[in-house]
């Protein structure tokens, strides 16, 4: 393999780069070589379709210019920004890092692999898109779609996402980088992965390194990648206090500090397992958080929402307070809020879809 790929790679170069001078997909992060935009830019696109990010990092870069105009933010602010984007530890480990980078390294991004990878939430595949295409440094960037198309070029039979092919992969995407242009080598891959080889119905036709491709002259193209057996996602249920004050305010708690959607703003509740009374549990998870007593009625809202290992289901009841005034028990913060109030919270997704859903059967005043 190693072999083969010191022998296309001139070829590879050559043939990717010319077609990424004439298709390269305009986005707004590509008009810079800003190591801070890069960042921002590269820990959106994790886990997020490109034309959802697009928004988002344009309002973000508008808030947060620089990184110690987001080093000094609050986390609050941060998180409100990246609101509906999902996967919020990526929020909070930017936020944190900026403060790294600003108090240990003057401000600048560093930049040498071995330092870079210190900042939280920059690993491997970041710290690659950062160094080749702010720092024009020949050092891969391989993520699912690179994984991909190596995968296809090579007709690799071996699954992609067992770890040791993971590094064969890697230490073949190295040998590929070219000295000159790096970063439009690394992007060109990202595109070619985006808009021609993609996972279903890859486009060969359109392919500038189609005669270099082992899958397509073998017909093998749409059954690469191989990937290990997928395993079921887990369907798990939440259920949700809707406790309003004689002021009509409702009474949110913030998450903790650490865990999932860390620091994200909710409704009192917790998880329900299989075989638990909804009631039971709710009202044990109220006390816990909160340290007091409710009365569950009726459900007023259900909705659902899809996370990376697991599908959740949330129901939110109307309830009573009976007893005690809330207190930060398991929780950072509580407080009654006005429907003005609410919409200034960071919430996740799945939180801000349930409280749309109460306003409509049972709205604030
Ligand atoms: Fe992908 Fe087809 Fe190009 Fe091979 S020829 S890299 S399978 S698009």
């Amino acid at each position: 393999m190693i072999k083969d790929a010191a022998g296309i790679k001139n070829h590879l170069g050559r043939k990717l780069l010319a077609w990424y001078k004439h298709h390269q997909r305009s986005l707004p992060w590509r008009k810079t070589n800003d190591p801070y935009r890069i960042w921002i830019s590269e820990i959106m696109l994790q886990q997020t379709q490109v034309n959802t990010v697009i928004p988002y990092y344009e309002r973000f870069i508008k808030s947060f210019p620089d990184v110690r105009t987001l080093a000094a933010a609050p986390l609050q602010d941060v998180l409100k920004a990246w609101e509906n984007m999902g996967y919020y530890s990526r929020a909070r480990n930017i936020h944190k890092a900026s403060q790294i980078i600003v108090n240990q390294w003057g401000g600048r991004i560093p930049d040498n692999l071995e330092e870079i990878k210190t900042i939280p939430g920059i690993g491997e595949y970041t710290a690659g898109a950062i160094l080749s295409i702010a720092y024009g440094q020949a050092i891969p960037a391989v993520d699912g779609n690179v994984r991909r198309i190596l995968s296809r070029l090579f007709a690799i039979l071996k699954p992609v996402d067992d770890p040791r092919e993971q590094k064969n992969l890697r230490d073949l995407a190295a040998l590929l980088v070219p000295i000159k242009h790096p970063g439009e080598f690394n992007q060109g891959l990202m595109d070619l992965g985006a808009t021609v080889c993609r996972a279903k119905n890859p486009d060969c036709s359109r392919c500038p390194v189609s005669g270099l491709c082992r899958a397509k002259h073998h017909d093998l193209q749409n059954i690469l990648p191989v990937t290990k057996k997928p395993s079921t996602i887990p369907h798990r249920q939440s259920a949700a206090a809707v406790i309003r004050n004689s002021e009509d305010r409702l009474l949110v708690v913030q998450r903790q500090a650490s865990g999932l959607l860390a620091s994200l703003w909710k409704l009192p509740g917790g998880f329900i397992e299989e075989g638990e009374n909804i009631n039971d549990i709710l009202r044990h998870c109220v006390k816990e958080e909160l340290n007091i007593s409710i009365r569950v009625g009726r459900c007023l809202a259900s909705v659902d929402h899809g996370y990376s290992h697991f599908r959740l289901t949330l129901q939110a009841y109307n309830c009573r307070l009976l007893k005690g005034n809330p207190e930060a028990c398991t929780c950072q913060d509580w407080r009654w809020a006005t429907s003005a109030q609410l919409k200034n919270l960071p919430m996740s997704n799945i939180d801000r879809k349930i409280l749309v859903e109460i306003a409509r059967s049972s709205p604030l005043s």
